[in-house]
């Protein structure tokens, strides 16, 4: 079974739903950035307060701070799930330097599908699991399934976020699927497709 692995696409794509369901079914330690500075900002450390601005406005954290932050983590789990990370080739090249990965699996999706579902995304404040008011509706709008806690749409989930996020995404992160795929790591899954027909997919190529 392939056990280093990163997934890229768009936000949106999927990444954090599917990676939590691949740690969940795998034993792989998911590993997000995004999540590790969400919770320094909620913290209010040095990092968290650092990184909040480029956040709130849809930018990317400087590579360095990311990459002193994730180094340590990475270094010591030997089998896991990269989400959200790498985001840059600068962020590539440092994470090739920490260890070697397996496969980076790319999620495309759309600009209009990525508009789309991020507006609609809504996430569980005391579990972190990840509903879409559209594809993967709670039964209560604004309680989660599992645990009852407070549904929340993410403040970097508004219109003229999303929008940023895209384009940012595209000049800064959109180029990682070439330098995957000139290496021979790099798989495509259709990440329009349902929820667990990604996560099959997915499933089967680490397993085969
Ligand atoms: P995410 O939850 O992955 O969508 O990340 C939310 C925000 O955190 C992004 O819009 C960036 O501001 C920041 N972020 C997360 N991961 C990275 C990264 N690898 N490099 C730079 N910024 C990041």
């Amino acid at each position: 079974m392939l056990k280093r692995i990163t997934l890229l696409g768009p936000p949106g794509a999927g990444k954090g739903t599917q990676a939590k369901l691949i740690a969940q079914k795998s034993g792989l330690v998911h590993l997000s950035t995004g999540d590790i500075l969400r919770d320094e900002v909620a913290r209010s450390t040095e990092l968290g307060r650092a990184a909040k601005g480029y956040m709130d406005r849809g930018d990317l954290v400087p590579d360095q701070l990311i990459i002193d932050m994730i180094r340590g983590r990475i270094a010591e789990t030997d089998g896991f799930i990269l989400d959200g990370f790498p985001r840059t080739v600068a962020q590539a090249e440092a994470l090739s330097e920490i260890t070697s990965i397996d496969s980076a699996v790319n999620i495309a999706l759309t600009r209009e599908d990525v508009i789309e579902r991020l507006s609609s995304r809504r996430v569980c404040k005391e579990c972190g699991r990840i509903y879409n008011l559209l594809f993967n509706p709670p039964v209560d709008k604004t309680h989660c399934d599992i645990c009852g806690g407070e549904l929340f749409q993410r403040a970097d989930d508004q219109q003229a976020v999303i929008e940023n996020r895209y384009d940012v995404y595209m000049k800064a992160t959109a180029p990682l699927i070439d330098f995957y795929s000139t290496r021979g790591l790099l798989r495509e899954v259709d990440g329009s497709q349902p929820t667990e027909a990604v996560l099959e997919a997915i499933m089967d190529y680490l397993s085969s």
